[in-house]
This record gives structure tokens, C-alpha cells and sequence, in this order.
């Protein structure tokens, strides 16, 4: 048994993955691949209008938002949004949360102007700026839910009249969020949704067509959604697998459901860092990440030998981000207790060796 705790391309329920395998070789008995027919045959519309609609029920969309699945990449969203949202006579505020979040602020100084009203930089990331004040006037704040190198997460977000852009990447239907209130959400799918290829997005209607620049029809939100996530060719299979994933949320309990589990994976691996002698996390207590969780060893001449252990046991993906070093457990949606587990079994092992 092999168990996926790679960061991003990431783990995959195994029954989505046996079911967009047959829809390569045959799709809904049409004899035809998926990755052979129009995006506009009545059998892909159908797999969009399904993977909207499952978006919308799972994550309680009211119908000021509008559902997009977008190609480009979370990364695309940096400039995306700020094109879109923010003048060159504007502000925006951003969180600089980590790597995510600095590319962010980075391609949104492009459109106008920006200020980094809360960091964590100088603790290398390790916790969520808190208490900052928000100036109303701002066009909008930007956060990172989930900081995917780190290991750290909002576990709330800041009170404010100030419009909220949020990079959900790492986080989205892992736990229940309230998007009505955000502006702007967007997640690249490979973290938690599908296969790399397509980017979810969900934006208030409202908030739209109100910037002077000329906007590249592909770079257009409204263009989008006009077309229902069909302006040009969609990621057809990135969009149909993300649909499967959705499907499996709701037969697990929905969102709500899923986060039970989260907790339950989460805290049984955080306890066995707290309790095991050989190992610590860097990250502040209150926004420890349930999705990516980040652990060090005391003794850092013992890492290869542990990542050694870890895939004698079948346990894959561990090594720590290069910024951060150590280990980084990706425990999303589709990983098990079982994984937990096992990797649970190997630190205990290590410590009576070597503790
Ligand atoms: C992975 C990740 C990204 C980048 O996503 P791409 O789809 O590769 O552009 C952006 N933000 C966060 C939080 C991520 O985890």
C-alpha cells in the first residue's frame, strides 16, 4: 500500500481516479474518449453544468457569485484579480502570508497600488498576522486561506467592510467557509479538487465592470461568465475530473462531513509531533494548517533516515518545501486515517530507536 502525501499534484480519491480512467476509454457508452469529443456535445455541458451546480450546493453559493473553471493556474489569479478589480488610481491590501501570497502582491503592483498591511516574513511564515487595522478605503484585502509551504491557516477571517480576495488553493471544501462573503475566491484544482488544468473561481457579479482598462477577452471574468466557463476551449478533462471529486465530497458527508474528517487526521498527527521527543512543528499553535502539516526533527542529521522509514512504510511526498526544510505532511480531502496512521506508526518507531 502507498500512501500520497505530496503537496501538489496531490492525492486523488481512488474511485474518481478508476472512474475518469474509464472516461478515457469510453465516455458515458458514447464510443468515444472524453479527451476526443466537442466541449459543446450535450454530454461534456452536461459534466460543466453538474460541476457548477455541485460547486454552488457544496459551498452554499447564493446567486449574487458566479462559478468559473478557468485555466492558467491559481498563479494566473495574481494578475487576473487585480486586473479586473483594481484601478490604477486604487488601493489594495494584501497579507504577505508566504511564497503564495508575495507573488500575489507582487503582479498586483502591476494595476495599481498596493500595500502590505500585515506580514509574517521575518518569523519565516510560521504564524497569521492578527490585529492589523484595515483602512475602509481600500478596493480590496487579500488573504491566502491556506499557506501550502507553511503550514499555517486562517482560522478566521478579519472583520472588515472591505471586499475580500482570497487564494483558496490549498484549503477549498476541506472545511466550511462562508464564501457569500468574500468578492473573489479562486483555487488552482490540484491541491484538492482534480488533476492540474483548470482553476475555480468564484466572484460577485457586482464587483465587476468597474475598472477603466481594456481587458484581453481571456483575461475577462465577465467574458467568462457570459459563457458559462466556455468563451474558448475548457480544460475538459481537468473539469470532468473535478466534477468526480465533487460528487465523492457530497457522498462523504458534504463539506461539513469532510472537515470532521480533516479535524480527526489533522489532530491525531499533530499529537504525535507534540508527544514524540524526536520532532516539532515551527508553526504558531492557533493557525496550524489541517492541510499541510509542517515538522521538523530536533536533530536534523536524522532526516534522510527517517524519510527512509517513512517509505519503507509505504508513506510518500514527505520532504519538507525547500524554504522550510523538514517535513511537510499533505493530508487532503482524499487521504485516509489509514495514511495517518501508518505514518503516526513510523515516527513512534523512530523514537524507541533512536529517542
Ligand atoms: C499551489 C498553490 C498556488 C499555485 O497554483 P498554480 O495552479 O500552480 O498556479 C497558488 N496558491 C496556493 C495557496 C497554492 O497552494
Amino acid at each position: 500500500m502507498k500512501y500520497n502525501f505530496y503537496a501538489g499534484p496531490a492525492i486523488l480519491p481512488r474511485e474518481v481516479i478508476e472512474e475518469a480512467s474509464k472516461a478515457v476509454l469510453d465516455f458515458n457508452g458514447m464510443g468515444f474518449s472524453l479527451l476526443e469529443i466537442s466541449h459543446r456535445t450535450k454530454e461534456f455541458i452536461a459534466v460543466m453544468d453538474e460541476a457548477v451546480a455541485l460547486v454552488k450546493e457544496l459551498l452554499h453559493i447564493k446567486d449574487d457569485h458566479e462559478v468559473l473553471f478557468l485555466s492558467g493556474g491559481a498563479s494566473s489569479q495574481f494578475f487576473m484579480a487585480p486586473m479586473n478589480l483594481l484601478d490604477e488610481s486604487m488601493k489594495a491590501a494584501y497579507v504577505d502570508t508566504g511564497t503564495w501570497a508575495s507573488k500575489a502582491i507582487k503582479d498586483g503592483k502591476l494595476y495599481g497600488q498596493v500595500d502590505v498591511i500585515a506580514s509574517s516574513k521575518d518569523a519565516n511564515y510560521s504564524f497569521i498576522p492578527k490585529g492589523y487595522t484595515i483602512d475602509p478605503s481600500y478596493r480590496y484585502l487579500h488573504l491566502t486561506s491556506n499557506n501550502t509551504i507553511y503550514g499555517t491557516q486562517y482560522k478566521s477571517f478579519p472583520e472588515t467592510s472591505v471586499p475580500i480576495i482570497c487564494d483558496m488553493s490549498s484549503d477549498i471544501f476541506s472545511r466550511e467557509i462562508d464564501i457569500n462573503k468574500f468578492d473573489l475566491i479562486y483555487a488552482g484544482a490540484q491541491k484538492n479538487m482534480g488533476p492540474a488544468g483548470t482553476t475555480l473561481v468564484v466572484v460577485r457579479k457586482s464587483a465587476l465592470g468597474k475598472v477603466s482598462r481594456k481587458i484581453p477577452a481571456m483575461l475577462n471574468y465577465e467574458n467568462h461568465i457570459e459563457a458559462g466557463s466556455m468563451y474558448n476551449t475548457p480544460p475538459v478533462f481537468p473539469v470532468y475530473v473535478s466534477m468526480l471529486t465533487l460528487r465523492w465530497i457530497k457522498k462523504n458527508g458534504g463539506v461539513a462531513g469532510i472537515q470532521k474528517m480533516n479535524e480527526a487526521k489533522a489532530d491525531a498527527l499533530y499529537n504525535e509531533i507534540e508527544r514524540n521527543g524526536l520532532f516539532y512543528t515551527p508553526t504558531a499553535h492557533e493557525d496550524r494548517s489541517n492541510m499541510n502539516i509542517c515538522f521538523l526533527l530536533h536533530d536534523t542529521e536524522l532526516e534522510k533516515e527517517f524519510l527512509a522509514k517513512c517509505k519503507e512504510a509505504g508513506c510518500f511526498g514527505l520532504e519538507g518545501h525547500r524554504s522550510v526544510g523538514g517535513f511537510r505532511a499533505s493530508v487532503y480531502n482524499a487521504m485516509n486515517m489509514e495514511g495517518i496512521e501508518v505514518l503516526v506508526g513510523v515516527m513512534k518507531e523512530f523514537e524507541k530507536v533512536k529517542g
